[in-house]
């Protein structure tokens, strides 16, 4: 770590990674500093005896492996490959689908009975949002125009969109059009070799654009003088820089990184409005070498609920969750095969337990994922050798994230997240904000963005 850099981009998640990597590209000295010993952020991975567990590889638009090979190269985009089924299981339907426009459109028509006229209308109101357009209008009333009491139809097309990014029939139906519509082009991608090799990949290109990453390396402080960034505080040591991309918690950006004192009572007040997305629960089954998997698909959502209820995914009281099956073909080369079962969560459900009672409530989630799987595997419980539970505790302690946020901000969000240099030049965030810039694509995107106009305020 030298004494001053061009910038300083705190937090290794995928949009300050991508952030990192177009600013070294473009010339300028950069500095990556994570407080966590491995880069990734959310996109996580752990390895536990033989096995490796994804946190957050559970599957992206095709989108991503267009921005794979524009941001980070070719051997990037080559890797991403398409999730072969994905199932859906619950009290109003079971399905199976490859995810993407014509499959829906034929289940929509065939399965739901909805007439083709209107499910090729909604199709086109997808396809014609942006992010421009009326942000009042929500997916509740969205789902109301095409599907008017259609609750089975609007679990099929919501589910999904909440598991991958925490939003309700509440938020905007701008936000949700944009993520679906991403999806629907083609289907449910992933990363061949998974989220380990990914990282070691981009550890490598940043190092070849000249990037310095620090682990280890918590930012503490962003030292502001005469209105502009200066400096940050990185483990006691202050390391100038004239730009700072903060991939880190937004709100701890504004509140802790650099301080009250340095905006406007006007601007924190409408700031304090902003609501953070929910959390996680996860729960990893590692399968013993030499057991396999039947195939039952890379991913389903299962659930026991009656209807989609964002409410009831959220709640301790788990009745819906994804599990994300992980086949040797993932990792080529290795015999290795693992499940993911994920579930959205609140962190205040789980902020106060005691030792024991976090304990205890960690093994209760890893039973009840393991009897909802058997109805998939019903011999899992022989063939595994290792079981392990997340919770917001665990995505609030390895990420910083307020409240354990899994998918960063909600929609009201993104004006703050965006104008930041118009309060203090130098100041830039980047990562997931507003449900469209969150996820693998959204994050890695918005670090584009990000990096492009820190690297304008650089060289201006
Ligand atoms: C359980 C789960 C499953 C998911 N599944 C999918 C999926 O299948 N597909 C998909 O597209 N998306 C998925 N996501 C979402 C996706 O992983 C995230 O949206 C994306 O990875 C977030 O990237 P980010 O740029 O916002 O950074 P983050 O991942 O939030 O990383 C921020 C980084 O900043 C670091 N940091 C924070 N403060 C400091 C500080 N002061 N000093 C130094 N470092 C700091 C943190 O340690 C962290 O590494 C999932 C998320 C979760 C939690």
């Amino acid at each position: 770590m030298r004494d001053k850099y061009d910038a300083i981009v705190i937090g290794g998640g995928l949009g300050g990674l991508t952030a990192a990597k177009r600013l070294g590209e473009a010339g300028l000295s950069v500095l990556l500093v994570e407080q966590h010993s491995q880069i990734g952020g959310l996109a996580a991975f752990f390895r536990r005896r033989n096995h490796i567990f994804d946190v957050a590889l559970h599957g992206f638009p095709v989108g991503m492996k267009k921005s794979f090979r524009k941001y980070w190269g070719k051997a990037f985009a080559d890797r991403v490959i398409q999730l072969r089924s994905i199932r859906f299981d619950n009290p109003q339907f079971q399905l199976e689908t490859t995810f993407d426009r014509q499959d829906f459109t034929r289940i929509l028509t065939q399965k739901f009975k909805v007439p083709a006229a209107a499910v090729a209308a909604f199709f086109q109101r997808v396809a014609e949002t942006n992010f421009y357009d009326d942000h009042a209008l929500s997916t509740r009333r969205l789902f109301e125009r095409f599907f008017p009491g259609r609750s089975d139809v609007w679990r099929f097309l919501m589910e999904p969109i909440t598991y991958a990014n925490g939003s309700t029939l509440n938020d905007p139906g701008v936000s949700y059009a944009i993520v679906f519509g991403n999806f629907m082009s083609r289907g449910v991608y992933t990363f061949q070799g998974g989220t380990d090799l990914l990282m070691s990949m981009m550890r490598r290109e940043l190092r070849r654009v000249g990037v310095d990453v620090e682990t280890h390396c918590l930012a503490e402080r962003i030292l502001v003088e005469k209105g502009k960034v200066r400096a940050v505080i990185v483990n006691g040591r202050t390391v100038a820089a004239r730009a700072v991309v903060s991939n880190g918690s937004l709100v701890k950006t504004v509140h802790e990184l650099v301080g009250d004192d340095h905006f406007d009572p006007e601007f924190l007040e409408q700031f304090n409005r902003i609501r953070v997305s929910n959390s996680s629960c996860q729960v990893y089954i590692g399968i013993k070498p030499g057991e396999k998997l039947p195939d039952i698909g890379e991913l389903i959502f299962s659930s026991v609920h009656p209807e989609f209820d964002a409410a009831a995914i959220c709640s301790a009281a788990v009745t819906s969750r994804s599990f994300s099956v992980y086949y040797p073909f993932i990792r080529p080369g290795s015999d290795q095969s693992a499940v993911v079962a994920s579930m959205n969560a609140r962190y205040q459900d789980w902020q106060n337990l005691d030792p024991q009672a976090y304990e205890q409530a960690k093994k209760r989630l890893i039973e009840q994922a393991l009897d909802a799987f058997e109805k998939y595997v019903p011999h899992i419980r022989r063939i595994m050798d290792w079981t392990e539970a997340a919770t917001p505790r665990t995505f609030e302690r390895y990420t910083h994230h307020v409240d354990g946020a899994s998918f960063g901000t909600k929609f009201d969000a993104l004006p703050f997240s965006m104008n930041l240099a118009r309060r203090i030049p130098g100041l830039f965030h980047t990562g997931s904000t507003a449900i469209i810039m969150s996820g693998w694509l959204g994050a890695a995107n918005y670090g584009v963005i990000t990096a492009h106009e820190a690297e304008k305020y650089l060289t201006a």
